[in-house]
């Protein structure tokens, strides 16, 4: 019989800050082969305090992998990349919903999978750690703030290097706020494995995933 421990929604509301999860406890049969036996629980994803990753490592394994390219790339190009938030539980997204922050209650940063509850989002947000998002609460992100005009420089290369390995970009979203005066949309650190279309957001809210993308078992962070 195999054991397995999954990130149950407990699990992660518990781990607030660290972030995650579950390994999965597997009983090696003769020869060393894996067996898995009986159904899978299916757990639902998130718990109901707002959780919030940092981690490469709560992004789907494939999405993984263009994130590490993507961010080796623009080392290469002379920046700092920095990941300023990878997954989120639906408690958080619900929290931004009502606090204004997100008009939306469930984007490619909430992607779970939905048997064992791992996170595995489709999208992430990218920063230099020397500008972030372009700004502090005392001298907040114009378009004359020095800060903000480095910020700019980063996510104008970041957005290049983003399609280049074909994946979305927020600052192809609507031009509103302060990036439009760099001639970019208001979602400039946001990338995602793929434009985000309803139907896209529609099947991985139902759990299901796109051709391309398999399972995710279990996170160790
Ligand atoms: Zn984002």
């Amino acid at each position: 019989m195999d054991l397995r421990a999954y990130a149950t929604p407990r699990n992660i509301a518990i781990a607030l800050s660290a972030v995650v999860i579950g390994t999965a406890i597997v009983r090696r049969g003769k020869g060393g082969s894996r067996r898995v036996t009986g159904t899978r629980r299916r757990v639902l994803p998130g718990g109901s305090k707002p959780v919030v990753s940092r981690s490469i490592k709560t992004l789907h394994p494939t999405f993984q992998r263009s994130i590490q390219t993507l961010m080796d790339r623009m080392r290469a190009r002379g920046f700092q990349p920095a990941i300023g938030t990878s997954w989120r539980n639906l408690a958080w997204q619900r929290e931004a919903v009502d606090d204004g922050r997100s008009k939306v209650l469930f984007s490619m940063h909430n992607v779970t999978d939905m048997e064992s509850g791992a996170p595995a989002a489709l999208a992430v947000d990218l920063v230099d750690k020397r500008w972030g998002w372009g700004g502090t609460e005392a001298n907040p992100a114009s378009a004359t703030n020095p800060q903000t005009i480095n910020a700019a420089t980063f996510f104008k290369v970041l957005g290049q290097e983003a399609a280049r390995l074909r994946l979305g970009w927020g600052g192809n979203y609507s031009r509103k706020g302060v990036w439009s005066n760099f001639g970019m949309g208001w979602d400039v650190a946001h990338v995602s494995w793929k434009p985000e279309t309803r139907s896209l957001l529609a099947s991985l809210e139902r759990g299901q995933w796109p051709a391309g993308l398999g399972p995710v078992e279990s996170v160790t962070v």
